[in-house]
């Protein structure tokens, strides 16, 4: 059989003794390549693996395969990642819904792209989003788990909505023998602990996403509640009492304004409260879907935005290596988000279907509506049928970034809208290396030439 590199391999690091440092974004699989190896790997297209007499060489030609750093000639590996991802989006064994019992929201902050209306979903459409989900599982018997994500609006202001279609999905669920998992994404100034506990424990709800933007006075101005109380203290006194039940992310939505002030509340969550894994800070662009923060001029570029991500990555390295470390390797993913899944819905509060978070409550991108499921629309065909660019067909990062965010393509006319990790991952797969480094411990990279 004849083999050739990978066109997924980036090399992250050339030392002076010809040893590399490769990754494969397809297989997610990172080594050392030692010089010798590497001789064997440029000569590949060449060589008969099968044939070599050298012990060493036929056994990192082994791995090599098993890293997919080099593969069959045959294959073609851009066709196949295409057909891995229609096949997962028709996905019919994993169902997700993301549900909004309000677009109404408690706060008004000034980046958010949301549509709010006092809008809130009543009993009677309660009723008929838990029936629409329920089609799904009659129409297709494949079905195994069905995971439900919370989203507003602030989902918390109307709390009996969730409560009440939670506990029917739940039991529909296990009548059906299926698996159900849910999240919530919250400003968190309602999750109390007594709310975070019925969340777990009535709702299934394992995770919260919860947002600050910086430290107090700057969270204060960004985060601004609508009856004027500052809402930094209340949000963090939330996250103290609500980490017994709930797996909390808090983000960070970083943009001109507040970079320069993240070290410092790494450092309030980590020292001050002792908070290394949970909530657990990760750091996100604040982007420009609507023109909201070229007026004022505040948004990074991305790659600014991945340089300080990275240097943050740092400073929650030196608070907690362990928690950090998990950060370091870039995900490999099928489809890059469930917008383009066949099945995968955002319900607003009157029971009308969008494909993408930002639309919902905006009914000009509505896609359909829960009295007539499966229904296509043009609006849904739109998000459904959209096909990679060219420029994601030839580009190396394709297994990771899966063609960026749809809502540029499917907005802007195919506009590309490239993942902020695509700055940024070989800047990270260095200091997973450093990591490695400091640590010698095994499992830590996967090394082609077993020997460090
Ligand atoms: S909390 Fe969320 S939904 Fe509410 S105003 Fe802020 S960004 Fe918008
Ligand atoms: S959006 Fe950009 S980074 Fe992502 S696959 Fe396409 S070209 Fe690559
Ligand atoms: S299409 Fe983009 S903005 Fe919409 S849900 Fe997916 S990642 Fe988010």
């Amino acid at each position: 059989m004849r083999h050739k590199k990978s066109k997924y391999n980036v090399i992250i690091t050339e030392f002076p003794d010809s040893s590399l440092l490769i990754y494969n974004t397809r297989s997610g699989l990172f080594g050392k390549m030692n010089a010798k190896t590497r001789t064997l790997y440029e000569r590949i297209e060449t060589a008969d693996i099968s044939a070599l007499d050298d012990d060493e060489l036929q056994k990192n030609a082994k791995t090599m395969l098993e890293a997919g750093y080099i593969v069959d000639a045959e294959l073609d590996e851009t066709s196949l990642i295409v057909l891995q991802r229609e096949i997962a989006r028709c996905n019919t064994t994993s169902f997700g819904f993301t549900i909004a019992p309000t677009m109404d929201c408690n706060m008004c902050c000034p980046y958010c792209y949301e549509k709010k209306r006092a809008s809130y979903m009543n009993a009677e459409t309660q009723d008929a989003v838990v029936n629409f989900i329920k089609t799904h599982f009659d129409a297709y018997p494949t079905a195994k788990r069905l995971h439900i994500t919370w989203y507003g609006g602030e989902p918390l202001l109307h709390k009996e909505a969730i409560y009440n279609i939670s506990k029917t999905l739940i039991a529909l669920c296990d009548e059906k023998n299926l698996t159900y998992q849910a999240d919530i994404i919250t400003n968190g100034v309602l999750l109390d602990e007594e709310t975070a506990k019925r969340l777990a424990q009535e709702c299934k709800i394992m995770s919260a996403q919860v947002t600050v933007d910086g430290l107090g006075p700057y969270h204060n101005k960004k985060r601004i509640l609508k009856s004027g109380e500052d809402s930094y203290e209340i949000i963090i006194q939330n996250l103290e009492t609500a980490r017994k039940y709930l797996n909390i992310s808090v983000r960070v939505n970083v943009d001109k304004q507040n970079a320069g002030q993240l070290e410092e509340l790494a450092k309030v969550f980590f020292i001050e409260h002792g908070w290394s894994e949970n909530p657990r800070l990760y750091f996100a662009p604040v982007e420009n879907y609507d023109n909201s923060c070229v007026a004022e001029d505040t948004c990074l570029q991305l790659p600014e935005f991945a340089k300080i991500n990275t240097d943050m990555t740092r400073v929650l390295y030196s608070f907690n290596q362990e928690v950090a470390r998990r950060d370091l390797y870039p995900k490999r993913n099928i489809v890059h988000c469930g917008a383009e899944n066949v099945y995968t819905y955002v319900i607003d509060p009157d029971g009308d279907l969008y494909k993408c978070w930002l639309d919902v409550g905006n009914k000009t991108f509505k896609c359909g509506s829960i009295d007539k499921p499966f229904l296509v629309t043009e609006e849904y065909a739109r998000w459904v049928l959209s096909t990679l660019p060219d420029k994601c067909m030839q580009c190396e990062y394709l297994p990771i970034c899966c063609g960026g965010c749809a809502a540029h393509r499917v907005r802007n006319d195919g506009g590309l809208h490239c993942a902020h990790t695509l700055y940024n991952y070989k800047d990270m797969l260095k200091l997973a290396y450093e990591d490695y480094l400091a640590q010698q411990a095994t499992g830590i990279i996967q090394n082609v030439e077993g020997n460090g």
